[in-house]
C-alpha cells in the first residue's frame, strides 16, 4: 500500500484550484492526469523580460514590458487577416500590437486611450515596430508580467501563465518527504531536499543542481528496484542444472559454433550449474545466432532432468522456433511442444498434460506459457526471446508471482547502449555475441525517394524473375492497425497486378494467427516470391533465400526498427540489398537516421545514435508502455549517475535489507513515488 504521505501527489488533477472538466481535458492531452504529473511537467526554459519606459532600437528582438496607450484599431477587411492595434509609448513612438486570431478578446482588453501594461517581443517590420500576440495587463490590477517566466510545454488552449499557476498549486500540495539520498552524497553535490528542488526548478528552470537531484531520484528508484529484483531471484535456491553433454553430443549441426557462441554458451552453462538462479541477458545482433545458444542452454536443462520453456513475443516467431527446434531435436528424442493463444480444446489439454507429467521437455510459446495456469512438472530454465517487450515491470511482476525461480535467460537483438544496460537490466549479468557467423556479406543499403517507386518495382521484378525473393514492408499509417493493414493491402494489390496473383503474399497484424502462418509458410518454402507485410515481420523471422528488403516510408520508422527489418535479409551467403524508400519531406532527424542506415550495419553504433537522436524512452519502444522512460534524467545523467545510484542502493540494502530504518523507510517512499510498487513487494521481511 502506498504510504499516506504520498496521497496528495497521487490525487487527480481535479483537486487543483482552477481545474474543471475543461482544463482537465487539456491537461490530459499532455498526459497530466495526477498532481504528480503536473509536478514533473517541468519548464524547458525561461523568458527574460526587460522593463523599460519606452521603446528603442536597442530593444529590438528582446522581450519587453512597456506601458502603452492604444489609440487606433485596424481590422483586416476580409476578417481573416490579423488585427492591428496601434499604441504609443510616453516618448511618442508607435508600436503595433498584432493579433492573428481572437480579436474580440484583444479588443476588449485594449480600450482606446487607456494605459495598459504590454509585454512581448519587440520586433521591426519594415520601418514599423511591432509586438505579436502581446500579453496585456491593467496597471494596478492583477499580477504584472514577471521579469522572468518559466516556459512550459503546452497544448492549444492552455496558456503558459495558466500552466505556471497549476505548477504552483501542485507544489503547494507536495509534502516534504524524508530524505532517501545518502547524506554525504547530498552534501557533496549540494543537493536540496526533494520538494525544495522541485520548487526551485519550476522557478529557475536552469538550476543544474535541482535538476540533477531530481534525475538522481529516478535513477535511484530504478536501481533500487533492480537490486531488489536481483536479490529476490538470488534468494530463491534453485536446482543446479550442470548438464551431462549427452544430448549435445548427439546433436548434428550443419556448422561450427562461432567463437562468440562458444564463449556465451560457456557463461550460461556456468550459471546454470549453480544453485542460485541464473539471471542473464544475452545480447547479440540480428542474425548472430542466438537461437542455437538458447538450444544448447535448454539441452543442458533437459540432460539434468528438468524442463525448459522458450517465450517468444509473437505467434509467428513462436511457430518458427517450434519448427526449428523440432527439426533438430526430434531425432535425438527431445520432445518439443507449442502453446499459444491458438491452441485450444484437445490439443491444448494434451500439451498441459504433457507438461504436468514431464513427457514434454521443451515448451515454446507466447506469453500464454507463463500467464495462464500452466503447471510444469519441473521447469528448470526459462528463455525469453526478443525481450524488448519484456520490460522491468513485467520482470518485477513475474518475480513477485514466482514461488521458485527457474534459471532465466533473456535474449535481445536490440543492441543496447551501455548506459541503458544498467538502467534497463541492472539486475542481470550480461553476455554478448560480438561476432557474426562466417560467410555473411554485409547488406547494401540504398535510400530512394518515393517518386522513384516505379523503378523500385521494376527492380523487384528483375530480382524475382532471377529466382530471388523479397520482403516489402509498409509503415504504420496514423498508428491505426486498420489503415496499416489497408496500406499493405493496397501495395499487395498493385504488385499482384504487376507480377501475378500467386507470387505475392500479404501479412499484417489484423490477420488471424493460422492465416498469417500459412502465408509465412508459403514464403519460407519459396512458393511466394514477395511478402508484403506490416512490421509484424520485424522480429526474428528467418528466410535466408530472401535477399531483398524494401521498406516504404522508411523515415517513419525508428533506427532500431529499421535495423531489425534490415536484419531479415543478409542471412544467407548471397549478396543482399535493402531499399529504404523515403517520403518527399524529411525532418532533420529523419534524414540523419537514413544516412546512418546507409553508412553502417553495426547495430551497436546504430543504437548509440538512436539514443542520441531520440532520447532513451523511445529506443526500445518503451515510451508507449511508459515504463523505463525517465521524466527528468537524460542519457548523460544516466551515464554519470547510474553507477553512483547502484552502489548507493547496494550499500543501503547491505546495511538494512528490510528497508526498515529511517533511510530505508524513505527509500520505500521513493519507490512508490516512481511507481515501483511491485519492487516494494520484493523487500525482504524481517
Ligand atoms: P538471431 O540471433 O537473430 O536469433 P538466428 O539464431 O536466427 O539469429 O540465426 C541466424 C541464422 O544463422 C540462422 O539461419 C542460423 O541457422 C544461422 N547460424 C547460427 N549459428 C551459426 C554458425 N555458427 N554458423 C553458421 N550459421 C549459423
Ligand atoms: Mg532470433
Amino acid at each position: 500500500m502506498r504510504p499516506e504521505i504520498l496521497n496528495p501527489v497521487f490525487a487527480e488533477v481535479e483537486v487543483l484550484k482552477g481545474v474543471g472538466p475543461q482544463v482537465s481535458k487539456l491537461l490530459k492531452r499532455l498526459d497530466l492526469t495526477r498532481v504528480i504529473d503536473v509536478l514533473y511537467h517541468l519548464p524547458t526554459g525561461a523568458i527574460e523580460r526587460i522593463q523599460v519606459p519606452a521603446a528603442s532600437p536597442a530593444l529590438l528582438g528582446h522581450n519587453v514590458i512597456l506601458e502603452l496607450t492604444p489609440y487606433q484599431t485596424r481590422e483586416s477587411r476580409s476578417g481573416r487577416g490579423p488585427m492591428r492595434v496601434f499604441a504609443s509609448d510616453p516618448e511618442g513612438n508607435t508600436i503595433s500590437l498584432i493579433y492573428f486570431n481572437n480579436p474580440g478578446w484583444a479588443k476588449r482588453s485594449l480600450p482606446m486611450g487607456e494605459n495598459r501594461i504590454i509585454s512581448g517581443k519587440l520586433e521591426a517590420y519594415g520601418d514599423e515596430w511591432q509586438i505579436i500576440h502581446p500579453e496585456v495587463a491593467e496597471p494596478g490590477k492583477g499580477p504584472a508580467p514577471a521579469l522572468r517566466e518559466p516556459v512550459y510545454p503546452l497544448t492549444e488552449g492552455l496558456t503558459n501563465r495558466r500552466m505556471g499557476e497549476l505548477a504552483a498549486a501542485a507544489l503547494e500540495r507536495a509534502p516534504e518527504l524524508p530524505e532517501w539520498i545518502e547524506q554525504s552524497l547530498a552534501a557533496r553535490e549540494c543537493w536540496s531536499a526533494w520538494r525544495t528542488s522541485l520548487a526551485l526548478i519550476h522557478r529557475e528552470p536552469g538550476s543544474a543542481d535541482a535538476r540533477k537531484r531530481l534525475a538522481y531520484d529516478e535513477i535511484f528508484a530504478n536501481q533500487l528496484a533492480l537490486l531488489l529484483l536481483r536479490q529476490s531471484q538470488r534468494r530463491h535456491r534453485t536446482v543446479p542444472l550442470p548438464g551431462t553433454g549427452e544430448l549435445t553430443a548427439k546433436l548434428r549441426l550443419p556448422y561450427q559454433l562461432t567463437g562468440a557462441q562458444r564463449r556465451v554458451v560457456g557463461e550460461i552453462h556456468g550459471d546454470m550449474a549453480q544453485s542460485s538462479s541464473m539471471l542473464r541477458l544475452l545480447q547479440g545482433d540480428v542474425g548472430s545466432g542466438k537461437t542455437l545458444v538458447a538450444l544448447l542452454a535448454m539441452l543442458a536443462a533437459i540432460e539434468s532432468g528438468a524442463q525448459a520453456a522458450l517465450l517468444a513475443p509473437t505467434e509467428i516467431l513462436a511457430r518458427q522456433h517450434f519448427a526449428t527446434l523440432q527439426k533438430q531435436l526430434d531425432s535425438i528424442g527431445v520432445r518439443v511442444a507449442i502453446l499459444t493463444g491458438r491452441e485450444k480444446g484437445r490439443p491444448r489439454e494434451s500439451v498441459l498434460m504433457g507438461l504436468a507429467d514431464g513427457s514434454i521437455d521443451i515448451l515454446v510459446g507466447t506469453h500464454a506459457i507463463f500467464q495462464e495456469k500452466v503447471a510444469y512438472k519441473n521447469l528448470g530454465l526459462a528463455v525469453i526471446d526478443e525481450q524488448h517487450r519484456f520490460g522491468v515491470s513485467q520482470r518485477l511482476l513475474l518475480a513477485s508471482k514466482a514461488e521458485r525461480t527457474p534459471h532465466l535467460l533473456v535474449m535481445t537483438a536490440t543492441p543496447i547502449p551501455r548506459t541503458l544496460t544498467l538502467t534497463q537490466y541492472g539486475e542481470m549479468d550480461v553476455s554478448r555475441i560480438d561476432e557474426m557467423p562466417p560467410g555473411r556479406t554485409p547488406v547494401e543499403t540504398r535510400v530512394i525517394s518515393e517518386e522513384r517507386l516505379g523503378e523500385v518495382i521494376d527492380g523487384v521484378g528483375r530480382h524475382i524473375s532471377n529466382g530471388g525473393q523479397a520482403y516489402w514492408v509498409c509503415p504504420l499509417v496514423e498508428e491505426s492497425e486498420k489503415s496499416d493493414a489497408a496500406a499493405a493491402g493496397e501495395r499487395a494489390r498493385l504488385l499482384r497486378q504487376r507480377f501475378g496473383e500467386e507470387k505475392i503474399g500479404l501479412v499484417h497484424g489484423r490477420m488471424k494467427g493460422p492465416d498469417k502462418d500459412a502465408v509465412m509458410g508459403r514464403f519460407a518454402s519459396g512458393e511466394l516470391a514477395v511478402l508484403v507485410a506490416t512490421t509484424v515481420i520485424e522480429v526474428g523471422v528467418d528466410v535466408p533465400n530472401s535477399t531483398l528488403m524494401v521498406v516504404e516510408g522508411a523515415e517513419r520508422f525508428g533506427l532500431a526498427q529499421l535495423h531489425q527489418l534490415r536484419g531479415r535479409v543478409g542471412r544467407g551467403t548471397g549478396k543482399s540489398t535493402c531499399l529504404l524508400i523515403r517520403g518527399q519531406t524529411l525532418t532533420d532527424v529523419g534524414r540523419a537516421r537514413l544516412a546512418l542506415m546507409r553508412e553502417t550495419n553495426d547495430g551497436f553504433r546504430i543504437a548509440e545514435e538512436d539514443l542520441r537522436l531520440r532520447g532513451p524512452g523511445e529506443i526500445l519502444g518503451t515510451r508507449q508502455s511508459g515504463e523505463e522512460a525517465f521524466r527528468v534524467a537524460t542519457p548523460e545523467d544516466v551515464e554519470a549517475l547510474a553507477p553512483i545510484a547502484q552502489s548507493d542502493a547496494q550499500l543501503l540494502l547491505d546495511r538494512d535489507g528490510g528497508l526498515a530504518g529511517p533511510r530505508g523507510q524513505a527509500a520505500r517512499i521513493c519507490l512508490y513515488l516512481f511507481e515501483r510498487d511491485q519492487a516494494v513487494g520484493l523487500i525482504r521481511s524481517g
